[in-house]
């Protein structure tokens, strides 16, 4: 088969269908056909636990393959550095800090909390539902366990998981290492749900991996006659670790790597699922992790490969994450070096479903479109890199400057840098060699652009701390 011939036609069809020659596809008198989405989302695994961005021992066959012939992104963003807010970003397009999903208190969701996601977001699903997609979120929420913040309440149509992070609910006297690295199901009364009902307390998490990955084989093969969207949100390789049985001692990596390669075997049936039901060119599969490796947990927690930092923290570990976005059908392959972000999802799979973005509030997504079907760059030039509430660094084009630096879970308290630390990320993305002497033009330059950014802000009610 011509592989290229197949992508140049199908990346045509879709121009015809879904974004501009909508008018020809009509006049066939056909329906026009928008993509099925599909966001693979792991938790707390780091820039550098996947092969095809440099681990030496972790074996990723199934990421590999779905990075060598689509687009592995190298410059690819969450909105925070942990779990909560990062997924409020993701899922409504928007900072944390706009949507209460932020806190320096308590820097996620618990299960004493009792705020959530706002009913007045509108999320990734809620958007897509309004052109009648099918829609599952499957896996992790950690945006409020309450009837009112649920997955359900959220524009999910179906929803199986955990409803918060699986080392909550903690029984027993051991402390909280012993019991997380050393873990044992009935440490952690996590409940798993299907829709509103509990379904099994405490979850099996040996067994949540595959779990997981059945219902969304299941769902795909279910919707496959109409457009959907999944969100398949792993619990994995957040600690406790578990994995199931015949993926116990299997990595030259250990636990860590066991969890891994139990991940990229789901994205290998997940991907098996979209080819086998014929949906492989009209469907966008994207990996990406939610915040950088928890290095607390030394050997058991992953690894930012070149970058340095990890979970919580606003060094580049924290926040970029290994990204790949996978359809043969519809993108253009290639390494992308432009950078893009969790939040332009909603904006991306708004522009190629031909829903439009209400204009009440403000996004901070753009559509990134263009850069995966290759027809143009990315608009986004600047990332914020917020901790909690509160902007620690900001990064213009190549160069990144850090206005407060803190380490990710130390007892030392947040330091201001004046002037800002800078580095230039292209030269340098191990933020080794500080740069501000030579380029004070640029700190002003980022010090405005930071200045307008605080002024779009607004007081909003903080859903953590409720
Ligand atoms: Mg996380």
């Amino acid at each position: 088969m011509n592989t290229l011939k197949t992508r140049t036609i199908a990346l045509g069809s879709l121009l015809s269908v879904g974004i501009s020659g909508q008018q020809d596809v009509q006049a066939a008198g056909k329906e026009p056909k928008t993509p099925n989405f599909i966001i693979i989302f792991a938790d707390d695994m780091g820039y550098g636990d996947v092969g095809a961005f440099g681990h030496p021992t972790i074996k990723t066959p199934n990421l590999d393959k779905m990075a060598y012939e689509s687009q592995r992104w190298t410059n690819f963003y969450v909105a925070a550095p942990v779990c909560t807010p990062s997924r409020a970003g993701l899922l409504t397009g928007r900072l944390p800090v706009r949507t209460g999903m932020s806190s320096e208190k308590r820097r996620v969701l618990f299960p004493d909390s009792k705020g959530g996601l706002p009913e007045k977001e509108i999320t990734i699903a809620s958007s897509l539902k309004q052109k009648g997609y099918a829609t599952a979120c499957i896996g992790k929420w950690h945006l409020g366990h309450l009837p009112q913040y649920t997955p359900n309440a959220h524009g999910f149509d179906y929803y199986f998981g955990i409803p918060y992070s699986n080392d909550m609910d903690r029984v027993g006297t051991e402390n909280y290492m012993e019991t997380t690295t050393k873990p044992k199901i009935e440490y952690f009364n996590v409940p798993l749900m299907r829709n509103s009902e509990i379904i099994e307390r405490p979850a099996d998490q040996t067994t949540i991996t595959r779990r997981y990955t059945q219902e969304a084989v299941k769902f795909i093969e279910q919707n496959k006659k109409k457009p959907f969207f999944l969100y398949l949100a792993h619990s994995m390789p957040h600690i406790p670790l578990f994995r199931s049985p015949e993926f116990v001692n299997r990595s030259l990596r250990g636990i860590y790597g066991d969890v891994i390669e139990e991940l990229d075997w789901s994205v290998g049936e997940v991907l098996k699922a979209v080819i086998n039901n014929k949906l492989d060119k009209n469907t966008i599969v994207i990996f990406t992790s939610d915040n950088g490796p928890w290095t607390t947990f030394h050997e058991q927690g992953g690894s930012a490969g070149i970058l340095s930092g990890g979970k919580g923290g606003t060094y580049e570990g924290g926040m970029r994450e290994p990204t790949i976005f996978w359809s043969p059908g519809l993108i253009k392959p290639g390494v992308i070096m432009e950078m893009g972000t969790t939040m332009d999802l909603l904006p991306t799979f708004c522009k190629l479903a031909n829903v439009t973005l209400p204009n009440d509030r403000i996004y901070d997504g753009y559509d990134i479109s263009p850069v995966i079907l290759g027809t143009g760059h990315s608009l986004r030039e600047v990332v914020y890199y917020y901790r909690d509430t509160e902007v620690f660094a900001v990064r213009k084009g190549a160069y990144k400057a850090h206005l407060i630096t803190q380490s990710e879970y130390g007892p030392d308290k947040p330091v201001v840098q004046d002037p800002p630390l800078l580095y230039n990320l292209n030269v340098d993305p191990s933020e080794k060699f500080n740069v501000a002497k030579d380029h004070p033009e640029v700190i002003e330059e980022i010090k405005k652009i930071l200045e307008a950014h605080k002024a779009t802000l607004t007081p909003v009610e903080n859903q953590l701390e409720k």
